[in-house]
């Protein structure tokens, strides 16, 4: 059930609808739901000791308030194993239910980038124990994120670098063309599992080289031909 967003019938104030700005307009894209791909790129599956054969992509969450925008990530409670996972975000204007690949672009609204922060030894223990992925993934601030540009404005990338530099060194590096599931691809699947609406947020997965941050890091990352980021850990 929802009720209109002035409704008196809520018995407290309800908390504001996370937003992610747009290059060149002062409106804002409110956010409805986080979804991310797991190892869509071979040579990170292989990092984290999978098969990077085609198998069908998988999904999880993370919640909608966990976006930052002010460049700082706070290093989270409860770990000492935090990895950066930087990635091609695509934003949603339209949704649906089984989308069919070709006209799954249609529903795009625009690309950001961001990080998919990942409390890796919460998530390694969860994934042993068969347990969610939720205190590795979809903790406070766990995913910063740059300002959403128009496809209108850029197209829509398939091909292009992917990188993000640690205190000035590469770390991570790869090019969306080494997709494994692309994103109309992507697209398609995940509405078939859940009904997509304007307002969703696809991180599209990582290339290799995820590794450990520390308070003080500087990160710094870009999708070519969509924009960067640059986050401090605080
Ligand atoms: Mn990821």
């Amino acid at each position: 059930m929802t009720v209109t967003a002035n409704s008196t019938r809520y018995l407290f104030e309800p908390l504001p609808i996370p937003v992610l700005p747009v290059r060149g307009s002062d409106r804002l894209f409110p956010v409805h739901r986080i979804y991310c791909v797991g190892r869509n790129y071979a040579e990170h599956a292989i990092e984290m000791g999978h098969d990077p054969n085609r198998e069908p992509p998988f999904f999880f969450q993370k919640n909608p308030d966990t976006l930052v925008v002010n460049g700082e990530f706070p290093y989270p409670d409860k770990s000492s194993d935090v990895h950066h996972e930087f990635e091609l975000v695509v934003a949603l204007a339209k949704g649906g239910k089984d989308i069919p690949a070709e006209r799954a672009l249609d529903c795009v609204f625009g690309y950001a980038v961001g990080l998919d922060m990942t409390r890796r030894d919460l998530q390694g223990e969860a994934k042993k124990l068969g347990r969610p992925w939720e205190v590795g993934k979809a903790f406070e601030f766990a995913a910063p994120c740059s300002e959403i540009v128009p496809a209108s404005a850029i197209g829509h990338p398939s091909k292009g670098s992917v990188w993000l530099k640690v205190n000035g060194e590469m770390r991570q590096k790869g090019d969306l063309s080494q997709l494994i599931w692309k994103i109309p691809e992507v697209i398609a699947y995940l509405s078939g599992l859940f009904v997509l609406k304007p307002g969703d947020l696809i991180f599209s997965g990582t290339p290799a080289g995820v590794a450990a941050v520390k308070r003080g890091d500087r990160l710094h990352g870009g999708v070519e031909g969509v924009g960067e980021l640059e986050v401090r850990v605080v």
